[in-house]
């Protein structure tokens, strides 16, 4: 396997064949600082095997204007903003009340990455550790979703798979053994504990750092999935990334940059190894210590760019609607020398 990964360094875009499977995994709460100063210490292997072997950066944005979970998510779903006339609208960051879709608070279908991949024929699925997850459950069921349009009807319900488990620990078991049986082409995966230990004892404490410690175990397991399962070998592009950061206990402030700094990892087919924004120059820009607003241009890599990440891996085109990679331009390969 490391001498197929040491090939995979040298990645041209030229040569990528994307992947015929993809995993993202959003670690809530995951700030950037908090993350590197466990990783210098030798305490989260797999993150540090990320930054080692991915097409990645720690300097990454999550939305402008909103830094919440279930916003954030949203965005990472439907690869759009949450506010303005193109963003998805949805603001609320408790459970939706009975009945409520991302559609019907928008008063306008909302497509995400699951109608395109199950438009097409892919299996999805989405494991989650909060209950508000059921946003997306709702809102892309055989009552709520769209009509599949494209030449094979696959049905409205977009979401193949919908798990919800309160532990990381269950719900990963849970997601190795279902991706073992039988895999989805595109997996959505949640990880609650970090956030959960911010909010009770503040990020950077020492029940947070065990939570990261105890969530680079869970990762590990999927990275090991992803490298051992034969199905999945050499097939399959994970992307981890994060809806936000965090301060003291609270992650609301959009301006603090423990907040809006976060990681954006592409690991395994198709990725090279380096600097996401190395890879992207002219196309996005790495914003530093800053917090750049939508539409300054090149634009920061953000949280919102993993669901048309994810279909351009799968060779897929862009969610219909979107904003945030609607080029389908994020290369996580080497640019081809003087190309
Ligand atoms: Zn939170």
């Amino acid at each position: 396997m490391k001498h197929i990964l040491l090939f995979a360094g040298w990645i041209f875009c030229a040569l990528a064949h994307g992947a015929d499977f993809v995993v993202a995994v959003s670690v809530d709460g995951l700030g950037s600082g908090y993350m590197q100063t466990l990783v210098d210490a030798g305490k989260l292997p797999h993150f540090k095997q990320l930054e080692l072997q991915s097409a990645g950066t720690t300097n990454a944005r999550n939305d402008y204007d909103i830094t919440v979970t279930l916003p954030n998510h949203t965005s990472m779903l439907t690869s759009r903003p949450i506010k303005g006339s193109a963003g998805h609208g949805w603001t609320s960051n408790t459970d939706p009340a009975k009945g409520v879709t991302i559609h019907s608070n928008k008063g306008a279908y909302i497509a995400s990455v699951f109608d395109v991949a199950h438009d097409h024929g892919k299996r999805t699925g989405l494991w989650a550790t909060k209950t508000k997850f059921s946003l997306f459950q709702l809102s892309y069921d055989a009552e709520h979703g769209a009509p599949d349009t494209t030449a094979t009807d696959h049905g409205r319900n977009k979401l193949d798979v919908f798990k919800y488990n309160k532990a990381s620990r269950a719900l990963t078991a849970d997601f190795v053994r279902a991706m073992n049986e039988q895999p989805c082409q595109f997996a959505f995966v949640h990880f609650v504990e970090a956030d959960s230990a911010g909010h009770g004892s503040g990020w950077g404490s020492e029940a947070f750092n065990a939570a990261l410690i105890e969530l680079d175990g869970c990762l590990g397991q999927i990275m090991d999935l992803i490298s051992t399962n034969p199905a999945l070998k050499g097939r399959t592009a994970l992307i981890v990334t994060a809806d936000h950061g965090g301060k003291d206990k609270n992650h609301a402030q959009a301006d603090a940059p423990a907040i809006y700094t976060i990681p954006f990892f592409v690991w395994g087919a198709g990725a090279a190894y380096g600097d996401l924004y190395a890879f992207n120059s002219g196309a996005r820009r790495d914003p530093a210590g800053t917090h750049p607003a939508y539409g300054e241009a090149p634009p920061p890599i953000r949280n919102g760019e993993v669901g048309n990440l994810a279909l351009h891996l799968l060779g897929l085109g862009p969610i219909p609607g979107s904003k945030l990679d609607a080029q389908q331009d994020l290369k996580i390969c080497r640019p081809v020398p003087g190309g």
